[in-house]
């Protein structure tokens, strides 16, 4: 009976994966398994050279160059932005489950992903800047995802930028109201010194990109030489062409 007794048990009390719920076969290699990671579906080239959204290959022979239509419509204060793949499936979960879940341990294999995936966004960087939480939201989660990630991407981490108001989730508001959601949101920290370096912004997804550009202008009047941004997912705007 007790030979029983075990195998139900540890069926039971078996830790079920963070991202598909499946109980996991090693859940000492981490709170996802192996297939949901192997499920992500990293973005393939051509990519906007600026923003990094998958652009349609059959466009790219008629483009001078590869940038996608929103970018040629709208400056911005990015040189480039970068991310593992689409805000979708298997990735969604695994950020879902470090952010909202405290699943801090993802973020060591996503940055991992990230410094893959993100190279041409990271290459040459003087330091990386999270995106900051609002203080009383991070004191809730107990850590800052963007800051989690950006300390195994394998440069030196500064904390240079404070959120001056809590705002909603971008991912509840309309896209017109974003912009306008994050406009002066941030600001440079005391002493924080950003002057003539090669910044890149750290998130844990894109959204619309509002928060990345405010938080770029941000550094760019700071003096920041050049600013590029690296996310884990990215929501990836479909053309309506
Ligand atoms: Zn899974
Ligand atoms: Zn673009």
């Amino acid at each position: 009976m007790r030979g029983v007794a075990d195998a139900l048990l540890s069926v039971l009390l078996a830790p079920a994966c963070a991202a598909c719920e499946v109980p996991l076969d090693a859940p000492t290699r981490g709170p996802v398994c192996a297939d949901c990671w192997s499920r992500i579906v990293p973005f393939t080239p051509p990519l906007c050279g600026h923003c990094g959204d998958p652009l349609p290959s059959w466009r790219v022979i008629s483009l001078d160059a590869k940038i996608c239509a929103r970018c040629r419509r709208a400056a911005s204060a990015l040189l480039r932005a970068r991310a593992i793949g689409a805000y979708e499936g298997s990735l969604r979960s695994i950020v879902h489950a470090l952010k909202y879940d405290s699943r801090r341990s993802l973020a060591a294999p996503l940055s991992a992903r990230m410094r893959r995936e993100c190279a041409d966004a990271l290459d040459g960087a003087d330091v990386l800047v999270p995106v900051p939480l609002h203080g009383r939201r991070q004191r809730a989660r107990g850590f800052n995802q963007a800051e989690e990630l950006a300390q195994g991407l394998g440069f030196p981490v500064r904390l240079a930028l404070k959120r001056t108001r809590p705002t909603p989730s971008q991912t509840d508001l309309p896209a017109a109201r974003r912009h306008a959601n994050v406009r002066g949101a941030f600001r440079l920290r005391r002493r924080a010194d950003v002057r003539g370096l090669r910044v890149v912004l750290v998130d844990d997804v894109c959204t619309t990109g509002a928060t990345l550009e405010a938080c770029a202008r941000v550094l760019r009047d700071a003096g920041a030489s050049e600013v590029r941004a690296v996310t884990a997912a990215r929501v990836v705007s479909r053309p309506r062409e």
